[in-house]
């Protein structure tokens, strides 16, 4: 059903990007004001939900400033040794208490697994955006929703590169699977793109982000879907080989 793609309007140019930008600053910026003049005015009983807004708005502003620092950011990644299972279960931590209270999750580690050279908080960024996205794709139905969290030493892919085989190692792999809705065909080849999204309030950025972070990381990431049943597929390199230099990803 290709309607249900909400490519927002030729944002892939730069008049584009910035009239969702504008957009999306536009409105909360016009809620903080009329809350702002209301206060001025001593509307007092309605004082806290007035000033409760303002935070909310900000935060919001704040949320989507956040996500364009990140992909404005050329600067190389500051990285350090990071246990790709202190981030999984930093990123289950705030899923379980928020947005996927209810949701089964299922963890299955290899705990074998060495360091990665990267960054942890983009790292983190990067999965907690899969999980979100597993998340919502379940909807709900969340009794019957499931999210099962892999991760596997592999010490060898074979990748097909413009029509011939290659075989490189990127042997840490982090799978984040779900039974949610799956990703339509249609979508698949844009769904790494920035603004492709299929939800009323997406931002569409969410992938386009994890995109960059592992790429910036010299991994790759695979996406891998049919009706119930979408498998995102995180490849990264060993700690020594990681290089900021790598621009080896291309996702689908
Ligand atoms: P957003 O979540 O704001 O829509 P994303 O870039 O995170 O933006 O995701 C883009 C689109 O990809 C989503 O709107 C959805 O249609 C699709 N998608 C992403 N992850 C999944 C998933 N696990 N299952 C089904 N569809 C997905
Ligand atoms: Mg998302």
């Amino acid at each position: 059903i290709e309607r249900q793609l909400t490519h927002r309007a030729a944002a892939r140019s730069v008049s584009g990007l910035a009239a969702v930008l504008a957009h999306e600053i536009k409105n909360p910026l016009s809620g903080i004001r009329g809350a702002a003049q209301l206060l001025e005015q001593g509307i007092t009983d309605a004082d806290r939900s007035l000033t409760q807004l303002i935070c909310s708005e900000t935060d919001r502003i704040r949320n989507l400033v956040d996500r364009m620092e990140v992909f404005g950011d050329e600067r190389p990644l500051v990285k350090e040794p990071v246990n790709i299972h202190d981030v999984l279960d930093h990123v289950r931590r705030l899923c379980e208490s928020g947005f996927g209270r209810g949701i089964r999750f299922i963890e299955d580690y290899d705990p074998s697994l060495p360091p990665v050279s990267g960054n942890r908080d983009k790292l983190v960024q990067a999965i907690l955006n899969l999980v979100k996205n597993a998340v919502e794709a379940i909807g709900e139905n969340k009794a019957q929703g499931r999210v099962v969290i892999q991760t596997s030493f592999r010490p060898g892919v074979r990748l097909s590169v413009q029509g011939s085989d290659m075989r490189i190692s990127l042997p840490l792999m982090i799978q984040i699977e779900d039974n949610g809705s799956g990703v339509p065909d249609h979508l698949k080849e844009h769904l790494f793109d920035p603004f492709v999204t299929t939800k009323p309030y997406g931002t569409g950025l969410g992938l386009a982000l994890v995109a960059k972070i592992i790429n910036d990381h010299g991994g790759i990431i695979e996406l891998d879907s049919e009706p119930k049943r979408t498998v995102f597929r995180v490849l990264l390199p060993m700690q020594d080989r990681a290089s900021t230099q790598n621009s080896r990803s291309s996702p689908r």
